[in-house]
């Protein structure tokens, strides 16, 4: 393991601050060094049933760090209609071993005028559906994966925030870590591997729009790797 997430991870246990509010924005700053255990601790103690965690896929480390604190927490999978199938087996893979209270979103039947790898594709196959899930069951936070070294566009996201465009606060328990933090947590914890990342998908999202990372290069650079675009827009605000 590294000394970063060594850092970062700290042991599993309680914490006793469960006093902030969704509207209490200067205390988030507290969460920049706390250990993303006690970051979901905190969440579960606040939000309860109301808040879930949207997990790609493309490995199960948020799955594991996440399920650790809160085995029962509702876990949202985006299902585009387009992705690998080696991505679909893996979800089935991890919802088994996890026991996982897996929520699939599909888009409706219009996202089908969306050619893939247009704004408007992810719009309608990711975005509307998941506005639509989170409105409709009242979520009131939601638990992300990214990191701050995946874009450039991900450089300053906090810890906790303020999900501005939807509303609700947005936790990223892992967003301080590396690349290599993520190896290392997956390799400690023996996590099963996505069988594309063996070929140089190191990141990975609908097949279309993903591709191979040459040696070296960004894990992200693989996706919409012919376009300007970096981002679905389900992490923008
Ligand atoms: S990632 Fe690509 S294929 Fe998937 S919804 Fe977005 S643009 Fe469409």
């Amino acid at each position: 393991m590294s000394a970063t997430l060594t850092g970062v991870l700290g042991p599993q246990g309680p914490i006793e601050d469960s006093a902030l509010t969704a509207t209490n924005y200067s205390n988030f700053e507290k969460f920049e060094t706390m250990p993303p255990n006690e970051v979901i601790k905190w969440a579960i103690d606040n939000f309860g049933e109301d808040v879930v965690l949207a997990a790609s896929f493309q490995d199960c480390v948020l799955v594991d760090v996440v399920t650790r604190v809160a085995p029962d927490i509702e876990v949202v999978f985006i299902d585009t209609g387009s992705h690998f199938k080696e991505t679909l087996n893996y979800v089935d893979d991890i919802r088994a071993r996890y026991d996982l209270r897996l929520v699939r979103l599909k888009p409706g039947y219009e996202a089908a005028k969306f050619p893939c790898g247009t704004d408007g594709c992810c719009e309608m196959k990711k975005v509307k559906p998941f506005d639509e899930f989170l409105k409709k069951n009242n979520v009131k936070a939601w638990i992300s994966g990214i990191k701050r070294v995946d874009t450039a566009e991900r450089n300053n996201a906090p810890v906790v925030g303020i999900d501005q465009a939807r509303g609700i606060v947005k936790i990223n328990p892992i967003v301080r870590w590396s690349d290599d933090d993520v190896e290392s947590y997956s390799k400690l914890r023996n996590l099963p591997v996505h069988p594309m990342t063996a070929k140089g998908y190191l990141s990975i999202g609908c097949a279309p729009t993903t591709k191979p990372v040459e040696l070296g290069s960004s894990p992200r650079s693989g996706r919409w790797s012919d376009q300007e675009k970096t981002e679905c827009g389900l992490h923008l605000s």
